[in-house]
């Protein structure tokens, strides 16, 4: 059973992450947490070429940010998955066509095409978006008062990819859970619990 989950810049995702994979193991389940860019070797490899040197150019970011997802699908979600583990990722598509399509501002059917060829058309069974405003998310990373965090094209920036993660929820009801993630972390996980449960296959 694979499971995305998704949402913007401090939303909670990598906490939400490490608490509902330790609650499903302490269950019985064999789960796999991953994430996106860096959850394999290669991918930790791109990941420090993405964030740690000369700033790629934005399509340069798309590719790479699809080589990541090519090799984190090949080498360690298909293999897992076809192991019987729930597979847990921190961040998939959606993250690609709210930040290189919808923040930069390429054409999503185009960014959506890259990566469907990089994953072979991998879906999850279940994505989960942490929904939360940018001014809530930026003052939980402390990043409030850093100069020019949100200013005004930061904030577009941030708006446009919260739009496009609830644009893309609503167009796939049954595929997709939205959740409020400015409640408080225990209650977030128990909803994220309930939406993985009532879905897990028995
Ligand atoms: O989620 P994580 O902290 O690993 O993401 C690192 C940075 O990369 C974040 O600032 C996020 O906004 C950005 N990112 C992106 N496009 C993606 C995934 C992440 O711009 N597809």
């Amino acid at each position: 059973f694979f499971i995305a989950i998704e949402g913007g810049d401090g939303s909670g995702k990598s906490t939400q992450i490490k608490r509902i994979s330790q609650t499903l193991a302490d269950e019985g389940h064999n789960v796999e947490a991953t994430r996106e860019p860096g959850g394999t070797e290669l991918g930790r490899q791109i990941r420090s070429v993405l964030f740690d040197s000369e700033p790629p150019s934005p399509r340069t970011e798309a590719l790479l940010f699809a080589a990541d997802r090519a090799h984190h699908v090949a080498s360690l979600v298909d293999p897992s998955l076809d192991g019987g583990n729930i597979v847990i990722t921190d961040r998939y598509i959606d993250s690609t066509i709210a930040y290189q399509a919808a923040g930069r501002n390429f054409d999503p059917k185009t960014i959506l095409a890259l990566s469907k060829w990089a994953t072979q058309g991998l879906v999850p069974h279940l994505t989960i978006v942490l929904d939360i405003d940018p001014e809530t998310a930026a003052a939980r990373m402390g990043k409030r008062s850093e100069n020019n965090y949100l200013d005004e094209e930061n904030r577009q920036f941030h708006q446009r990819v919260r739009q496009t993660y609830l644009t893309r929820a609503h167009k796939e009801p049954d595929r997709y859970v939205v959740l409020d993630a400015s409640v408080s972390e225990d209650e977030l996980t128990a909803e994220i619990l309930t939406a993985i449960r009532t879905r897990l296959p028995q």
